[in-house]
């Protein structure tokens, strides 16, 4: 699996999805291939290299599928930030605005220990809204936000900007 497999043959761009407008970046052709998944996570991996980490924070749901890959590959402990309603125990939640109207992710309440330092990931880092959520979540519980980790970060839309109080990194620049 050498460091000349491009990455971004993998991933299969869709136009208009889930609106007009929108240019979807779907990771599935990405999973679908071993070499590539694998490239991928190895690569989210050197992303973070070094970093002294207790913990990976993952965003549903297709921040779960890196993350968990991640936290497995690191042997960290893997903690999950759900949209609302799907968590079962005690938790905190955090609105955000999306382009239009709000949502809201949420974390058990018990899911990271003060001081604990996390890495958040997903997928793609677009506007930055969900990530900041997820930050402010982590923050809630006494955690501390060590970096984020995307394997798309789609420049234009401004995500670093939003987390411009944080270390960002992200494989695949649009
Ligand atoms: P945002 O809060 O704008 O940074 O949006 C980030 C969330 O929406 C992530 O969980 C992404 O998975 C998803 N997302 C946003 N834009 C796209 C896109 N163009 N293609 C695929 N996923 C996207």
């Amino acid at each position: 699996m050498g460091s000349k497999m491009d990455l971004k043959q993998h991933i299969r761009t869709v136009p208009d999805f889930p609106k007009q407008g929108i240019n979807f970046y779907d990771i599935t052709t990405l999973l679908a291939n071993p070499a590539a998944f694998q490239h991928a996570v190895e690569q989210l991996k050197s992303k973070v290299a070094g970093k002294q980490i207790d913990a990976i924070v993952a965003i549903e749901s297709r921040g779960f599928i890196f993350g968990a890959a991640l936290a497995h590959a690191l042997g960290k402990s893997f903690v999950i930030v759900r949209k609302p309603g799907k968590l079962p125990y005690k938790k905190v939640s955090e609105e955000y605005n999306l382009e239009y109207g709000k949502d809201r992710l949420e974390i058990h309440e018990d899911a990271i220990g003060r001081g604990q330092k996390v890495l958040i990931i997903d997928d793609v880092l677009a506007t930055g809204g969900t990530a900041l959520a997820a930050a402010k979540l982590v923050e809630k519980l006494g955690g501390v936000v060590e970096a984020f980790a995307f394997l798309i970060e789609l420049d234009k839309l401004g995500g670093r900007d939003k987390l411009n109080k944080y270390e960002v990194h992200s494989v695949l620049n649009y």
